[in-house]
């Protein structure tokens, strides 16, 4: 049993988020980075570029090219994770590409491209979501262009609940799971995907929640991001 008396097991209601803690611009030799800790997820995205694409086929004349790349480290998970690129990381890290070209102003930067790395140091259920959120930050703080700064929540089914942000058991025993990005200030859809199944009901109510929680994500990544530039008014003596 997942849900009961409309408690979830960790004590959530179903629209609540898992606690979640955004850091930018952790690591020095990164052009942007950040850290973010979401439910049991650990995530640390770093960006580099815009820098000259090689191998040179894979430049496009008019922009940039995006390269996000998604990796489970081997203890991220109970059972060691073989390392290297399987294919759901293959998947992720697509999905994540395509959803950060449509905000970064890719045309400002031809023949070049923007590399987006993406660890998953603890996996707990919502790592693409995790994942991206961390990228967005980590672009911004790398001070690339971008139209807006994409944020990523799931909401899902357990028990016949529509719930928002599914955990570890509820991913894994649930019966549905729908991640997406959007890009807060219009809430264009970036990224939709769905594990199991819904009604279009069902659908519905969980698209709205996943806004809802996108919108509560975007608010923690602004915050992160003006903690790390904002400027200490100095008392003068
Ligand atoms: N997972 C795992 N081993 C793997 C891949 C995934 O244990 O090789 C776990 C991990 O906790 C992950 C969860 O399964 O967060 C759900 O994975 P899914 O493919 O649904 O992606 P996610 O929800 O993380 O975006």
């Amino acid at each position: 049993m997942l849900i009961k008396d409309g408690i979830r097991m960790d004590g959530r209601k179903p629209d609540e988020l898992r606690p979640i803690k955004i850091e930018a611009g952790v690591l020095h030799r990164a052009q942007g980075s950040c850290y973010l800790e979401w439910g049991g997820n650990k995530v640390m995205a770093a960006v580099y570029g815009p820098r000259e694409a090689i191998p040179r086929h894979i430049q496009h004349p008019l922009k940039a090219v995006i390269n996000a790349r998604y990796n489970m480290v081997p203890f991220s998970v109970s059972d060691r994770k073989r390392p290297g690129p399987d294919r759901r990381s293959v998947e992720i890290s697509k999905v994540t590409s395509e959803a950060l070209e449509h905000v970064v102003f890719t045309g400002l930067f031809p023949r070049t491209m923007i590399d987006v790395c993406i660890e998953v140091l603890g996996a707990e259920a919502g790592t693409r979501c995790a994942g991206l959120t961390a990228a967005a930050v980590a672009l911004a703080d790398a001070g690339i262009p971008m139209r807006d700064l994409p944020v990523a929540c799931a909401a899902g089914k357990i028990d016949g609940t529509v719930v928002l942000d599914l955990a570890g058991d509820e991913d894994c025993e649930g019966e549905a799971d729908m991640p997406i990005a959007i890009a807060p200030r219009t809430e264009e859809i970036l990224l939709m995907q769905m594990d199991g199944h819904m009604t279009y009901q069902e659908f519905e109510e969980a698209l709205e929640l996943a806004l809802k929680g996108c919108r509560e994500v975007s608010k923690l990544q602004k915050e992160a991001l003006l903690r790390k530039y904002e400027t200490k008014n100095e008392v003068a003596p």
